[in-house]
């Protein structure tokens, strides 16, 4: 191995003993090449996170071999890759609106699985950003709890940039605290069980405010070039 192999290696143990049980680590991949992934998974990594479909189908071919990892799609889902981002990965974070959660049901049924998913939302209002904002997401809920071939586990949230580690707790705790207030509620199908937030830069706050999967990229792959 060389150097920059084996300080991947360790980056992945420093960050991962510092984390909590709860937490699970997703190592996003997007733009890493199948050869790096490779060695993610042999300093331990069995969940790995992408954005982009062809991109991740054409690299999941090349480690099929691997079968234990759990792929995670956290980029913003067209309609026309639904049906492959189903059959492909184990959890879906970026479900961002009411319209996909319903394909995405639909699917599910005819493709007779039940993929994990979470409900992606704004807590502050970020042009940038897809998802639901809290009063849509409230208004929502209902039909969303109907979606039965979805396995609702959370909410998602990606804080916007610009925002300091005081601004940024404070949305994460909010989105914590949204979820709690949506277990409250007990619906039948809206499990309120994780919190995918945080990414390299924001993960520890993340997980202050109660993150139970954190998405990293950078951190572990170091910077990308697309
Ligand atoms: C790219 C990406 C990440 C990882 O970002 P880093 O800053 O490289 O850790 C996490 N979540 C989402 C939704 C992303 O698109």
């Amino acid at each position: 191995m060389t150097d920059l192999e084996n300080s991947m290696a360790d980056r992945i143990d420093r960050i991962r003993s510092t984390l909590p049980d709860r937490v699970r680590l997703i190592a996003v991949s997007k733009t890493v090449s199948s050869d790096r992934i490779r060695e993610a998974y042999a300093a331990g990594i069995r969940d790995f996170g992408e954005s982009r479909i062809p991109e991740s189908l054409h690299k999941q071919e090349e480690l099929k071999d691997l079968t234990d990892i759990t792929w995670h799609f956290i980029g913003h889902l067209q309609s026309n890759k639904a049906k492959k981002a189903i059959a492909s990965f184990g959890w879906i974070h970026s479900v961002d609106s009411l319209k996909l959660a319903q394909q995405l049901n639909e699917l599910a049924q005819s493709l007779e699985t039940k993929p994990k998913i979470c409900l992606q939302v704004k807590i502050a209002p970020d042009p940038q950003k897809f998802g639901w904002s809290v009063p849509e997401l409230l208004h929502d809920l209902p039909i969303l709890d109907r979606c039965d071939r979805l396995d609702i586990q959370g909410l998602m949230s990606i804080a916007p940039l610009g925002l300091n580690s005081e601004e940024t707790y404070e949305l994460f705790r909010q989105t914590a605290e949204l979820a709690d207030k949506i277990k409250q509620q007990d619906w039948s199908n809206l499990q309120m069980r994780h919190l995918s937030m945080g990414m390299s830069a924001d993960y520890p706050l993340a997980i202050q405010a109660g993150a139970t999967l954190i998405r990293l990229g950078t951190t572990l792959f170091g910077q990308r070039h697309p």
